[in-house]
C-alpha cells in the first residue's frame, strides 16, 4: 500500500474542527476490477475522459485498501459510482454494486442506467433491492438524458425520491449531449427528480446553479470543482460566489476518489478557501448528504 503520510490526520483535523462526526462523500468510484482497470487505462492514455490532460491516479490501490483509506479519512458514507458506456451492461453493473454494498456497509447501495429496452424494469428492481443512489454519465454513455427510452425510468426515480448523480456538464471534455439543455428538458418533465449534478456542472457552473435555483430537488456535487487542477481549466466565476453561498443546502461533497490527480485533502481545502464560512462547510461536507440519505 502506498504511504499517504499525514493525510488521514489532516483530514480528521478538518472535520473535527468543524465539529462534524466525519464526512459524507457522494461521488467515489468503486466498480468491477476489470472495468476500473479499463477506466485507469483511459486516464493513463490521456484519452477523451481527461480532455487530453496528464492525470496521475493518486489512489491506485486494491479495492479493500481503497475502502480502508476512506475510513481512515473519516468518510462515514460513500458511493460506488459506476456507469455503462454501451447497452447491455447496466444490469450486470447493478448486480455487482448490490453485492459490493452488501459487503461494504458504509457504501450507499448504488445503481446505474442506460437508454435501452428494459431500463424501467431494472431500475425498478434496483430500487426494490434497496439502491439509494444512481449514477448516470451522459458524456461516457454518449446519450441524450431526455431520450424517450429513459422517460419511464426517470419517473420511477422521481417517485421513489432516489437521487441520481449525473455527469452532464461539458467538462473535462464536451460530449454530444452534455450541457444544461438536455437536463433542463428532463427536469421540465420530472420537476421532482432528485438530480445531483456532478462536478458542479463544470464548466457550465452558472447554468446548472440556475437549475438548482429553479428546482428544489436539484443538487450539485463538488467533485473536483474549486481545486487547483480544475481552476486552471475551468475556473469557477467569482461573481457566482453569492449564489453558491445561497445554494448551501443543496451542495454535497464529492471527490472522484480514487481517480484524482492530487491528494484528497486538497478538495477539502479548496472548499474552505472559498471563504463561505464554517456553517456552509458543515452543510456541504456532511449535513446535507446525511439528511438526504437519512444517515
Ligand atoms: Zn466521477
Amino acid at each position: 500500500m502506498n504511504d499517504h503520510g499525514d493525510e488521514p490526520d489532516d483530514i480528521r483535523r478538518f472535520w473535527g474542527r468543524l465539529g462534524l462526526p466525519g464526512l459524507v462523500d457522494v461521488h467515489t468510484h468503486f466498480m468491477p476490477e476489470r472495468v476500473l482497470n479499463r477506466v485507469w487505462e483511459y486516464f493513463d492514455a490521456l484519452g477523451p475522459l481527461t480532455g487530453g490532460l496528464e492525470w496521475p491516479i493518486t489512489y491506485r490501490e486494491a479495492e479493500a485498501e481503497r475502502a480502508e483509506i476512506l475510513r481512515g479519512f473519516g468518510v462515514r458514507a460513500f458511493t460506488a459510482m459506476l456507469y455503462p458506456h454501451k447497452p447491455g451492461m447496466a444490469r450486470w453493473l447493478n448486480g455487482w454494486a448490490a453485492d459490493f454494498a452488501r459487503r461494504t456497509p458504509d457504501c450507499l447501495h448504488t445503481a446505474t442506467l442506460f437508454p435501452e429496452p428494459g431500463v424501467e424494469a431494472y431500475v425498478r428492481e434496483a430500487v426494490a433491492a434497496g439502491a439509494r443512489v444512481f449514477k448516470a454519465h451522459v458524456q461516457v454513455g454518449a446519450y441524450d438524458p431526455a431520450d424517450d427510452l429513459l422517460r419511464p425510468a426517470w419517473g420511477v426515480l422521481a417517485e421513489a425520491g432516489v437521487p441520481v448523480v449525473i455527469h452532464c456538464g461539458s467538462g473535462p471534455a464536451p460530449g454530444k449531449h452534455t450541457g444544461p439543455g438536455p437536463i433542463a428538458r428532463v427536469l421540465a418533465e420530472h420537476p421532482r427528480l432528485r438530480l445531483i449534478v456532478a462536478h458542479m456542472g463544470m464548466p457550465e457552473y452558472e447554468e446548472f446553479l440556475g437549475l438548482a435555483e429553479r428546482y428544489r430537488e436539484v443538487r450539485l456535487d463538488t467533485t473536483m470543482a474549486f481545486t487547483d487542477f480544475s481552476e486552471r481549466l475551468a475556473p469557477f466565476p467569482r461573481r457566482a460566489l453569492p449564489r453558491l453561498a445561497d445554494a448551501g443546502d443543496r451542495i454535497l461533497l464529492g471527490s472522484d476518489f480514487p481517480n484524482i490527480p492530487y491528494p484528497y485533502v486538497h478538495q477539502l481545502h479548496a472548499l474552505e478557501r472559498l471563504g463561505l464560512g464554517d456553517e456552509w462547510l458543515r452543510a456541504v461536507c456532511h449535513d446535507n448528504a446525511a439528511k438526504l440519505f437519512g444517515l
